[in-house]
């Protein structure tokens, strides 16, 4: 074994192989493995091998695509076979709402480049003469789907990885790290230890264990999972070609053939955690007691739907374990407060994202940044709420519901509520309809009074939708009220605050007693932040961002800190607020406060510490909803009597309460883009339409250069605003943009403009249609809908309202 090393990746399962092979590929040569029993003796060795594209992030879905493509590759580098069948495969829909979803699978796979295509029940039943048609309404045909051998894939990337100068160690287990104070790690195994500068926790069933060996709770938990070989079926093997892969969603179950039989296996309603708390150290290659009762539901449906699998009978099943995290994606990258410890887990699909995974996580620790667009697999998008049992109750949530559709509008129940702000209950008892963001319920809107405040999910306009008018109704024409708790707050204070700011950040820094807006770019000159920053006092600033990423914002602030000088620290619960907007907002302020908070004494984008009534606040004036409008800061133990108060003074004002789905529609009028939505790492700041905030005259600002390269040869697209003439459903995000009858661009959001009383919508085209009037058209469910592209924002496109 050697001595020091560059990384050492921790598990030898197809996750951590690949991620060998991808260090080795990016030019990194001191890299080894460590894995305590054979290759693949994780949840790696019994896996059915399946294979596919589709995942509801196009980004993910993406990274699917490169692992499929990766295969051929690994085999000429190791000479190892991958045991690689594309058949192709189709996905069956049983009822309509299932074909509507297919229907927009269909339509993201066009700006993804993938082909798919909705094939006739009849040709369907041609492709898999194992079906009965009867029991489907449609058939999305995917000719890249298929399986490959797992043993085969791992060594493949094992082999690649070793052609290019990796070492594998293997029969040798990791049993504790220690952190070094040259940021590396001393790996200590059971045959002695080594330092490595970093360590990839590809763990798999372990990798709690392995978290747990540097202080970490990951949120991963493994299911219990099975599929079963049928005996041989005459029609399987008198077939002339290999079968599909077929996903049948109603019977919530996926098929492949295997001999000349066929593998079935389902993801059942009543899934079973494996190993909750630790997971066994003596555990490899290892299947568990099959249990055919806890699938019976679901084989029946399967023995209706294919009746010659039921002839055959059942050779054998198969009841393996692997890992899932809360949202069933990847757990992968830095891990905040810990240097040079990488995750690689959670990967519930490892044929399809092992090489995606592997990618990406190499990128980002050789070059510093993934490469791509990760955050739905980002072990940042968890937060310290993600506790053990918190992952226990998602993650079965996320198995039983793996081939159900999640709605647009749909809120999942399980694990809720658990972080809540004092005025929940008021909000409760007004009616709210909660979700949740970074763990935190907020009100999405409110039932009229007399009515219950539950929602029908779907893709269309739910019953929310009157409720949702009247709220944006009061802000255009009186004033609204809505808690914005869910936004991430940073104090960031000390001498050097200003100039690491300023660094950091794309904007100049306020004056004293002002904001501005400020976005953040990584080295690339790509989005990685969006931000609000207000300077109270020379030494002391409050940042506002988006609450999602809480978690991925500290990673990066931290690791930029100044040695001495500057201090950030995330304010969450401590400090929570509401915003108040509309044209009745001012009036509404001053009935709370003695303060002058007139437009000359107060006027936009001006950042105060005021007293309301009795309670201390910090008040800056800005909304997003692009009307007159403040937002209001205070400690938690004043929130309740504030809320109080405020409902008081707004009572002959017409104020009314509205939620999250109102400001989008709000939002979406003004063509205001938001973070994770239009601001995202794939794009710059003046594609994004940021450009105005970008003060390219300080000299030092990280990304500088890529942004004034991005600037000078001008944007390769544009974010642009469209009004679309809908047929009754809005385009949601992830629609393709269609001009002159070819996919040009994508949707970032859509909704419905309550106050315009049209249906509008956001997305990138490239910057040579920019000016185009017509021809464009938006893909909404399955339907190509004419949109006219808005040179400037749809509502008030002077501003005035915001400035007034
Ligand atoms: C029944 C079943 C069917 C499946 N079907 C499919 C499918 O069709 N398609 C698909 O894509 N996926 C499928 N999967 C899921 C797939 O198996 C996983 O996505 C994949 O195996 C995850 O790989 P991994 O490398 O993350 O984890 P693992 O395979 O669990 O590998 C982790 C490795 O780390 C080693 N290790 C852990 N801790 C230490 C330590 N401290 N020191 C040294 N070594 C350590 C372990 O020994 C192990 O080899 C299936 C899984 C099961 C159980």
């Amino acid at each position: 074994m050697k001595s020091h090393v560059r990384v050492a990746v921790i598990g030898g399962g197809v996750v951590g192989c690949s991620v060998l092979y991808h260090l080795t590929k990016a030019g990194w040569k001191d890299v080894v493995l460590i894995e305590r029993d054979e290759l693949t003796s994780g949840s790696t060795w019994h896996a059915a091998g399946g294979m596919h594209t589709i995942n509801l992030d196009p980004n993910v879905a993406k990274l699917q695509q490169y692992t499929i493509n990766l295969y051929k590759e690994i085999e000429e580098i190791s000479g190892q076979s991958c045991g690689v069948h594309i058949t192709g495969g189709l996905m069956l829909a049983g009822t309509p709402e299932r074909l509507d979803w297919l229907k927009q699978v269909h339509a993201r796979g066009r700006y993804l480049g993938l082909e798919t295509e909705f094939v006739s029940l009849e040709e369907a039943q041609r492709l898999f003469p194992l079906m009965e048609k009867k029991y489907f309404v449609g058939a999305l045909y995917d000719p890249i789907e298929g399986h490959v051998d797992p043993s085969g894939v791992t060594h493949a990337y094992a082999k690649a990885a070793r052609v290019k100068g990796a070492e594998i160690y293997r029969f040798t287990r990791v049993e504790a790290l220690e952190p070094q104070s040259d940021g590396g790690w001393r790996v200590i195994t059971d045959k002695g230890a080594l330092h490595a500068e970093h360590v990839v926790n590809a763990g798999g069933l372990w990798a709690r264990e392995v978290g747990r060996m540097v202080g970490l709770e990951l949120p991963v938990l493994a299911m219990e999972h099975q599929y079963l070989i049928s005996e041989e079926i005459p029609e399987v093997k008198s077939s002339a070609r290999e079968m599909l892969h077929v996903i049948d969603f109603e019977g919530e179950i996926y098929m492949r053939q295997e001999g000349s039989g066929m593998l079935m296996g389902t993801y059942e309603r009543a899934g079973v955690p494996w190993s909750e708390r630790t997971t066994p150290w003596d555990f490899a290659h290892e299947l568990l007691p099959p249990d055919l009762d806890r699938i019976a539901p679901s084989l029946e449906v399967g023995f209706k739907h294919y009746p010659p699998i039921e002839r055959a009978g059942i050779k054998k099943v198969i009841n393996g374990p692997f890992t899932f995290a809360p949202d069933g994606n990847p757990v992968v990258g830095p891990v905040r407060g810990l240097r040079n410890y990488w995750a690689a887990c959670g990967v519930m699909a490892g044929f399809s994202q092992g090489g995606g995974v592997g990618l990406t996580l190499a990128n980002w620790m050789v070059e510093g940044d993934p490469g791509a667009d990760v955050w739905a697999m980002d072990v940042a998008r968890f937060g310290d709420w993600t506790t053990m049992a918190y992952t226990n109750a998602k993650v079965r949530e996320n198995y039983s519901r793996r081939f159900r559709i999640r709605f647009p509008n749909e809120e999942l129940p399980a694990a809720r509520p658990l972080r809540t702000t004092p005025v929940y209950d008021r909000l409760k008892e007004r009616g709210a309809f909660f979700g949740v963001s970074f763990g935190l319920e907020h009100a999405l809107w409110f039932a009229p009074d007399g009515t219950t405040p539950s929602e029908e999910v779907t893709f269309r306009r739910s019953n929310a939708h009157g409720a949702v008018g009247e709220e944006c109704r009061a802000v255009r024409e009186a004033v609204g009220l809505m808690e914005i708790s869910t936004y991430a707050k940073y104090e960031v204070t000390g001498a050097g605050a200003e100039a690491w700011l300023s660094r950091l950040l794309v904007n100049h820094m306020p004056e004293a007693g002002r904001i501005v807006l400020a976005p953040m770019l990584s080295p690339s000159g790509k989005l990685i932040g969006d931000f609000t920053v207000a300077k109270l006092s020379a030494e002391r600033f409050y940042v506002f961002g988006s609450g999602i990423a809480e978690d991925y914002h500290m990673r990066w602030f931290e690791a930029h800190l100044p040695e001495k000088g500057g201090r950030v620290r995330p304010l969450r619960a401590e400090l929570v607020g509401f915003s108040l907007a509309g044209p009745r907002a001012r009036a509404l302020l001053e009935r709370l406060s003695h303060a002058d908070v007139s437009n000359a004494a107060f006027p936009f984008l001006a950042f105060r510490e005021v007293e309301l009534g009795m309670i201390p606040a910090k008040v800056g004036r800005i909304t997003f909803t692009g009307d007159l409008g403040y937002e209001i800061w205070v400690a938690v133990d004043y929130q309740q009597a504030l809320y109080d108060d405020i409902i008081a003074a707004g009572r002959e004002l017409g104020l009314r309460h509205f939620g999250a789905r109102a400001l989008n529609s709000l939002r979406l009028e003004k063509s205001f883009g938001t973070w994770a939505r239009e601001f995202r790492p794939i794009y710059g700041p003046f594609e994004a339409g940021l450009g105005r905030f970008v003060d390219l005259s300080k000299n030092d600002f990280i990304g500088r250069d890529a942004a004034l390269r991005e600037k000078e040869s001008g944007p390769q697209r544009r974010l642009v605003g469209f009004a679309v003439e809908d047929n009754g459903a809005d385009a949601l995000g992830d629609e393709p943009v269609w001009h002159d009858g070819r996919v040009v661009g994508w949707i970032t959001s859509g909704g419905f403009a309550h106050h315009l009383g049209k249906s509008l919508a956001l997305g990138y085209i490239p910057a040579a249609l920019a000016a185009a009037e017509d021809g464009f058209e938006i893909e909404i469910l399955g339907e190509r809908r004419p949109a006219k592209p808005a040179r400037a924002p749809h509502f008030d496109p002077q501003g005035r309202r915001m400035r007034g």
